[in-house]
């Protein structure tokens, strides 16, 4: 009783990224230590804010950074990354000041959880001396794949020559060169890149949203390597049921329309809340979706397709094509989505938390990487975890057909859906009492008090 009045005081700041798939795990893991005692605060951004009346319990401070919109995609991801960690770092430094004069004598200093690419926090809590941990917010695997860089360069490995895409990446198995981040950024971005992801090691401890049983040697390499406590304590999203922490209005009424439909056979195709495709492109889905004959519900982000606002550059006769087995919308409820009985199949940019979300409900997926951790995830997906098939080439309907209908209807896909339901059990298992995330959790709320 008395630890957990303590706990009650003590206050944790946590400071997301301002992107969809940074806010998520960040407002997930605030909802998990709210329930253990914590006291939350969310220092934000202004642009790409959480809707505070979703999340009565925390305390929401919005900080200035000078802009008021900015979706960054491939290389100019950098650029942002550096424009917004030089504009936070004096609001968050007075505002943090100002919490610290504030304090009771006997009150403990905040603790600061912060998402791992907002570096500047890492130089604040180290001047105000305050605990700070660090939130990674994709899998273990893709900060060791960033950490090789370096040395991949020095050996002259660096940049990837084509003769060697496919293979593999010497000390990185499975990973191939292709499926570096390093490929799908340029080589100054990546040498950028590094120089900011370094800062990971002055944090006191690490959180991650992960499982031991999908990344036990990845984790244990990061620990030996930092030589700081790591607490794999993910998927969070199942810990506890977290309010909405979606940007975008999301489009409920398409669970109605799954309701219709027979178990397992719905296709759901999302690609995030980043990429970007071609009018090309959409056309060679739409056409490979219309000639699988599977049902499908598909996100099309209003901006994702170049050119257009939304859908305008669908291609003539499709709709006619598909009438009623096609449902198109603009965001989903995806993790709803993703439990709902007739979806079998998910086709994905292979985002961290859009894989973890699959993968917990047993969704097998077909991956369509796309830039950044996206090829390091697909590459478990797909060769470690063995419950995803790759659309891996130029995108062509007729390979997306064939690539659909082997995971929807051929005993392929069978037997990858029965692979996804054992990562599901297991995942379940991990978090239920006893169970390594769980025990992960505990350790680490104990970690924070005494920190
Ligand atoms: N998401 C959603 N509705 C959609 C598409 C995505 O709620 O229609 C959520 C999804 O559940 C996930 C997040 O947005 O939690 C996307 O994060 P991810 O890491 O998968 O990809 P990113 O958007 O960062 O590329």
């Amino acid at each position: 009783m008395e630890i957990q009045e303590w706990r009650f005081r003590r206050q944790l700041v946590l400071v997301p990224l301002p992107l969809q798939g940074h806010l998520n795990p960040m407002l997930q893991l605030g909802a998990i230590l709210h329930s253990k005692g914590f006291s939350i605060t969310i220092a934000h951004t202004h642009f790409n804010s959480p809707n505070p009346s979703d999340h009565p319990n925390f305390i929401f401070l919005p900080l200035s950074v000078g802009f008021s919109s900015f979706t960054p995609f491939r290389d100019d991801f950098i650029a942002f990354l550096s424009i917004l960690n030089t504009n936070f770092e004096t609001p968050l430094r007075e505002l943090l000041t100002q919490m610290i004069q504030k304090q009771g004598q006997d009150d403990k200093l905040p603790c600061i959880i912060y998402d791992g690419l907002m570096y500047c926090v890492a130089e604040i809590t180290q001047s105000l001396k305050l605990p700070g941990i660090v939130l990674r917010t994709s899998c273990a695997a893709n900060l060791l794949a960033y950490y090789a860089f370096p040395g991949l360069r020095n050996e002259g490995y660096l940049p990837v020559q084509d003769s060697s895409l496919l293979n593999i990446v010497p000390g990185f198995h499975p990973l191939r060169f292709k499926d570096l981040p390093a490929h799908s950024f340029s080589l100054d971005v990546m040498l950028q890149l590094m120089a900011t992801l370094r800062d990971t090691g002055s944090s006191s401890a690490i959180i991650w949203n992960t499982m031991d049983f999908l990344e036990e040697s990845s984790l244990e390499q990061i620990q030996k390597q930092f030589q700081i406590p790591v607490f794999p304590i993910g998927p969070m999203h199942k810990i506890v049921t977290a309010a909405s922490t979606s940007l975008q209005e999301e489009e409920t009424s398409c669970v109605k329309w799954l309701d219709r439909q027979s178990q397992n056979t719905v296709i759901y195709i999302s690609l995030g809340s980043v990429v970007i495709i071609d009018a090309e492109e959409l056309g060679e889905i739409s056409w490979g979706l219309a000639k699988s004959n599977q049902p499908f519900l598909w996100v099309v982000r209003p901006g994702s397709i170049q050119g257009s606002n939304w859908i305008e550059l669908l291609p003539e006769g499709f709709r006619e094509a598909i009438g009623e087995r096609g449902c198109i919308i603009k965001w989903a409820p995806q993790k709803e989505v993703l439990a709902h009985a007739a979806v079998g199949g998910f086709w994905s940019h292979c985002g961290w938390n859009s894989t973890l979300e699959s993968i917990s409900e047993g969704v097998p997926m077909i991956c369509r990487p796309c830039f950044g951790d996206q090829r390091v995830v697909a590459r478990y997906v797909i060769h470690v975890w063995r419950v995803g098939l790759a659309l891996e080439n130029k995108l062509e309907k007729g390979e997306i057909e064939r690539t659909i209908r082997s995971l929807m209807v051929d005993r392929e896909g069978e037997e990858m859906r029965q692979r996804a339901m054992d990562l599901k059990e297991m995942a379940q298992l991990s978090i239920n009492k006893g169970g390594s995330c769980y025990n992960s959790l505990n350790e680490l709320v104990e970690f924070i008090a005494s920190s």
